[in-house]
């Protein structure tokens, strides 16, 4: 499954659910501009979608080169760092300790959306950071529903496929807003928690919803906030 979502990089993250789980690998350089490295694959998931830019480093037997964001460019996925002078082969390490929590995050923001929207609010915005984050919904909620309380006590698993665009399902995936998908994008990856949502989306998340562990809520009219304990 190569060069999905039209990239330059093979985006790692991507390859079913265990992609998101991947902290280090090894790299081709492929060149430096704009600030940023150009790599063969990765498994940093790129600024956008509501979802931090990962960080981490470039290593090599001599060099260390630290990677602050991720961001894209055009078609083109860039490592920013300030040093410039890498090339070759190198190994690529994510900040796993931050990354793990913005995929509990992003896991939970799934199964937040899902539980407001059967409460007839839609989700028009969600952002989520390592460890906290907010859902912007359509109309307020007069109170967060029981079962958005037992989301992580639940365990559900967690899956990612792809398929592609002309077989969208609008009813099944309702409660995302499709209209937010690139129309560059032919192939969507829809992510599942079992039994509990179904979304389109290219970030990363869970296997499990056990894995988040304890969380807050907090409902302020149109915004739904959320995080860790
Ligand atoms: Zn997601």
């Amino acid at each position: 499954m190569k060069h999905l979502l039209n990239e330059a990089t093979q985006l790692l993250y991507l390859e079913g659910i265990d992609g998101s789980y991947i902290k280090e690998v090894e790299v081709n350089v492929v060149g430096y501009e704009s600030g940023g490295y150009i790599l063969d694959k990765t498994m940093m998931h790129y600024e956008g979608g509501g979802q931090p830019g990962d960080k981490g480093y470039l290593l090599t037997a001599e060099k260390k080169a630290t990677v602050f964001n991720v961001k894209k460019k055009g078609s083109k996925v860039l490592h920013l760092s300030t040093d410039g002078n890498m090339s070759g082969r190198a190994k690529l390490v994510v900040n796993w300790e931050r990354r793990y929590k913005i995929m509990k995050m992003h896991t939970l923001q799934h199964a937040i959306s899902a539980f407001i929207f059967k409460e007839g609010s839609m989700t028009m915005k969600s952002e989520v950071f390592p460890g906290s984050g907010f859902i912007e919904v359509d109309r307020p909620l007069r109170k967060i529903p029981e079962g958005a309380y037992s989301i992580a006590t639940e365990k559900r698993n967690v899956s990612r496929r792809f398929i592609d665009r002309k077989d969208l399902n609008p009813e099944t995936l309702k409660r995302c807003n499709l209209e937010k998908l690139p129309k560059s994008v032919d192939r969507i990856s829809i992510v599942e928690i079992e039994g509990m949502d179904i979304c389109a989306c290219a970030g990363t998340h869970l296997r499990n919803t056990g894995e988040i562990g304890e969380y807050w809520i907090r409902n302020t009219g149109r915004i739904i906030e959320f995080g860790l304990i």
